[in-house]
């Protein structure tokens, strides 16, 4: 391969900059041209091509969000919009495509080496840490802080005023970040789409506390947990036992911000790994970190294998809240 796209895809993730730098970085070191799409499936449509070369990819490291910018493409859902997509990319004579995003972005790519025979090597950049063949995605780490940041100044007030906090954060569909935020946030109870915690049991949990002498409680709820959200799940459990209870949604502060030193080895890895493994001729594969080894997944299985939570973290969290 001579020339090989990048580009970031779906929600921006902090460390998504390192991934880009590491594959141009590791591209340019083989002499291998890289193009940078921007603005995902959407650029990809438009033919918003720009190369990239190492020092175009200089002092990004640190910086959170993407500088390609992203994107949600309704075009690129339907078979023109990935024709048109593919063949903007033969004009410019790319010939694989490392493709740095979440679930969504590795359907279109499996999509387009069916259509197109376009290889592509995905790369996990997303905060959710949703995809199977990865311990972590790139960015979780990133967010599971600056979440944490958020409910340490939250609890200060909690404990001065004494009321029970219920802090939402993202995860509509898996809990990861929920369940590492409330483990070490210390939450009373963590409500998680994986293991439904309904009002009963969060009046319950308030009522105990109570009881043993508690005088406020965190709360925290992935934004999946519960039909409504951790505002009408609070608003449910004060009908069951009235307590004073106050809601946080974190929301997209949890999105931002400088990566954290493990999403940017993690990316920095997944990064060069994925530029390797298109270049050697591999693609519809996903690079990960399994166990702290790197670890290749048919994109396939990457997207429709759920990722089980860590049950025994779970209990953990319920024994220490005790
Ligand atoms: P995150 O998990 O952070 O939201 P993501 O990659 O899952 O990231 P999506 O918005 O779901 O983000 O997907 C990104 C883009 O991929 C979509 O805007 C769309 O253009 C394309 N895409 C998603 N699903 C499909 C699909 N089933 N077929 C073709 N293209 C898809």
């Amino acid at each position: 391969m001579k020339r090989i796209g990048v580009m970031t895809s779906g929600g921006d993730a902090p460390g998504m900059n390192a991934a880009l730098r590491a594959v141009v970085r590791w591209a340019a070191a083989n002499e291998v041209e890289v193009v940078g799409i921007r603005r995902g499936y959407a650029g990809m449509i438009e033919g918003e091509f720009v190369p990239l070369a190492p020092r175009d990819v200089a002092n990004i490291i640190q910086r959170g969000g993407t500088i390609l910018r992203t994107a949600r493409s309704k075009a690129f859902l339907e078979p023109e919009g990935r024709a048109e997509a593919a063949r903007r990319l033969a004009e410019a004579k790319i010939d694989g495509l490392v493709a740095i995003g979440g679930d969504g972005t590795f359907r279109g790519a499996i999509k387009m080496t069916q259509e197109h025979r376009i290889p592509i090597v995905g790369v996990p950049g997303t905060i959710d840490n949703d995809l199977y063949g990865t311990d972590f995605t790139i960015g979780f780490d990133t967010a599971v802080n600056t979440a944490l940041d958020a409910i340490d100044r939250i609890r200060d007030t909690a404990a001065s005023h004494e009321r029970v906090f219920f802090i939402e954060v993202m995860g509509r569909h898996a809990g990861f970040i929920a369940l590492d935020v409330g483990l070490a946030g210390g939450a009373e109870v963590i409500a998680l789409p994986e293991i439904p915690t309904g009002p009963e049991e969060i009046a319950e949990q308030i009522r105990l506390s109570e009881a043993k002498g508690k005088h406020s409680s965190i709360i925290v709820v992935a934004e999946g947990a519960y039909p409504g959200g951790a505002d009408t799940l609070m608003k449910a459990a004060q009908q069951i036992h009235p307590f004073e209870g106050r809601v946080t949604v974190l929301g997209h502060i949890q999105r931002g911000g400088s990566p954290t030193a493990r999403d940017r080895v993690l990316a920095s890895r997944l990064g060069a790994a994925a530029a390797e493994t298109l270049v050697s001729g591999s693609s519809g594969v996903m690079l990960g970190e399994v166990e702290g080894e790197i670890a290749l997944t048919p994109l396939a299985e990457a997207v429709e294998r759920r990722k089980p939570i860590d049950r025994s973290v779970y209990d953990l969290a319920t024994v220490l809240a005790e």
